[in-house]
């Protein structure tokens, strides 16, 4: 039987993990934290609090299985509603249930607060993304893309989308990648636009379940401090590697075998996403979640409501997306709670609870931006949300990734592995 490493126990990692074990490989999973789940993991609190608000979408298809084959039924542990992107007092875009596609045309139409030639342009512009196959220049922004819109339509859903699925704020976000965003959530099936809340703190969605699930195959606590071809984890034997740690991580361990690849890791700029936990007992939002509109006093896009989800009661959590600029300026959460004080009603007066800054939340999704790729040499591979391929920064991206690397670190740890049975190893650089 082949031996193959997993460095790192994020999502991408457990993906990786899975998908090697189901395939007969013996693994090891070598995380640092003392838990699995890296960015998407929970921190303590009573109930515990999210590593920031985390949203996945019915298009999310790899995420979903793998959390079924963990045992994990995603009706459980997610609220399943409509995409709908509703403002304090405003009911904003809607879909009604039925194909996404159809659904769109038909929440746009049904608008009622942008006038009748703002919706006709937005679906001429969307049926033009829809004739060119989702497809753009790679070096367009999401901004240069969508600059013919009316502001409304701009303000209301481009900008809002874009910095949640990127987080990376329209003017500098990559049209390419958001336009493949639209094309998934559009064009998955029935429910592939469809928001999917997280009812369960975050760990009890991927990271728990995995932990027991890997058992004495995983080694929590233990940060990979050096690889060596042929292949070696701080001096233990292994068939193939899945590097997949963070990509500064990868970039360390890889550099010695692989300079060029780990200066194409190295070379990504990050956005920070900060969440604001706001206490008040007995307030409740309108809906469980709510579009808010950001401005230079107003940093959260987003607020959920976590007692309406199944959570704590009088949680609430506001997300600021691409803030850099708030990182630097700082007194968000403070600027978070005079917006939720002047947008929304309270029961009693809100308190700031927690703060959680991400500062390398996601990489900055940039036009034109070249992403490492998922092979490094025979034998050593990569998994994580950053490597090359379609998506943004998120669970699925990283999922996704996970199980690529996983079908090429297979491949190569049974070639590695028959040939040394044979007496010729195969892996090296
Ligand atoms: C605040 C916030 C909000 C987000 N919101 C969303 C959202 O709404 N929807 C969405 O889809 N995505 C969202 N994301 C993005 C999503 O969390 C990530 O895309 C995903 O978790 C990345 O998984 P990963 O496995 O690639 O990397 P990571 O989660 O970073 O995992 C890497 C792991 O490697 C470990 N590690 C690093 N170095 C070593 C080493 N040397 N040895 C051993 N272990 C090591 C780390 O401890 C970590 O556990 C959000 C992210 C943040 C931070």
């Amino acid at each position: 039987m082949s031996r193959v490493a997993i460095v790192g126990g994020g999502w991408a990692g457990i993906a990786a993990a899975v998908a090697l074990a189901d395939a007969g490989h013996d693994i090891a999973v070598f995380e640092m934290a003392p838990q699995l789940g890296g960015r998407a993991r929970s921190v303590a609190g009573e109930p515990p609090y999210d590593n920031g608000q985390h949203i996945l979408i019915g298009a999310y298809r790899d995420s979903l299985a793998l959390m079924r084959r963990l045992g994990v039924d995603p009706e459980v542990v997610l609220r399943r509603l409509p995409l709908a992107l509703p403002y304090p007092g405003e009911p904003g875009l809607q879909l009604p249930p039925g194909s996404p596609l159809i659904a769109f045309a038909r929440g746009v139409l049904a608008h009622r607060g942008w006038p009748l030639p703002a919706r006709l342009r937005l679906l001429v512009a969307a049926g033009g993304w829809l004739t060119r196959g989702f497809n753009c220049d790679v070096h367009l922004s999401v901004a240069e893309l969508c600059a013919g819109l009316p502001a409304t339509v701009k303000r209301d859903l481009i900008e809002p989308l874009c910095v949640a699925a990127l987080n990376t704020p329209a003017p500098q976000a990559s049209a390419q990648v958001f336009l493949r965003v639209l094309k998934d959530a559009l064009f998955s099936g029935a429910g592939s636009a469809d928001l999917l809340l997280p009812r369960r703190p975050l760990s009890e969605l991927l990271a728990g379940p995995a932990t027991a699930w890997l058992g004495e195959r995983l080694r929590l606590g233990t940060r990979v401090q050096h690889i060596e071809p042929g292949w070696r984890v701080d001096g233990e034997a292994f068939d193939a590697i899945v590097l997949a740690c963070t990509s500064v991580e990868a970039a360390r361990l890889a550099a010695p075998i692989a300079s060029d690849w780990a200066t194409s890791a190295q070379s990504l700029s990050f956005e920070p996403i900060i969440t604001v936990y706001l206490r008040s007992p007995g307030s409740a939002l309108p809906a469980p979640m709510l579009a808010l509109r950001e401005g230079p006093d107003a940093p959260a896009q987003f607020v959920f409501d976590h007692g309406a989800l199944g959570g704590a009661p009088g949680r609430f959590a506001f997300v600021v997306s691409g803030a850099a600029a708030w990182v630097a300026r700082g007194g968000c959460a403070e600027a978070v709670l005079a917006q939720a004080q002047r947008e929304l009603c309270w029961a009693t007066p809100p308190v700031i609870d927690k703060v959680l800054t991400e500062k390398r939340a996601t990489f900055a999704c940039k036009p034109g931006l070249v992403r490492a790729p998922a092979r490094i040499a025979p034998g050593l591979w990569v998994a994580g949300d950053y490597i090359k391929g379609p998506y943004p920064a998120t669970l699925e991206g990283a999922v996704r990734a996970g199980r690529a690397a996983a079908q090429g670190a297979g491949a190569d740890a049974a070639r590695a592995a028959n040939g040394a049975a044979r007496g010729s190893p195969t892996n090296t650089p």
